[in-house]
């Protein structure tokens, strides 16, 4: 384990806006240093992306996908 979390935790009461981990509703710190906001760690957020994933239908992030999902373009046959 890291020491991210010690680091995440003495950054709460310096005054910053606080909010709840998504993923595992730990209180998280919503400062510019926590690239992974609003989750707590990579790893939360890897999770929730994970679930997200496993409970919908993979959009990929692709233009020209989006355009083929929206009939502009026509799938190449
Ligand atoms: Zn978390």
């Amino acid at each position: 384990m890291t020491t991210n979390d010690d680091a995440d935790q003495k950054r709460l009461g310096a005054g910053s806006k606080v909010i709840e981990c998504p993923s595992c509703n730990k209180p998280v710190a919503w400062v510019t240093e926590n690239e992974y906001r609003p989750f707590c760690s990579e790893r939360c957020r890897i999770l929730d992306l994970g679930a997200w994933a496993s409970g919908n239908r993979y959009i990929p992030d692709d233009e020209e996908h989006s355009d083929v999902m929206s009939g502009q373009v026509s799938p190449e046959e």
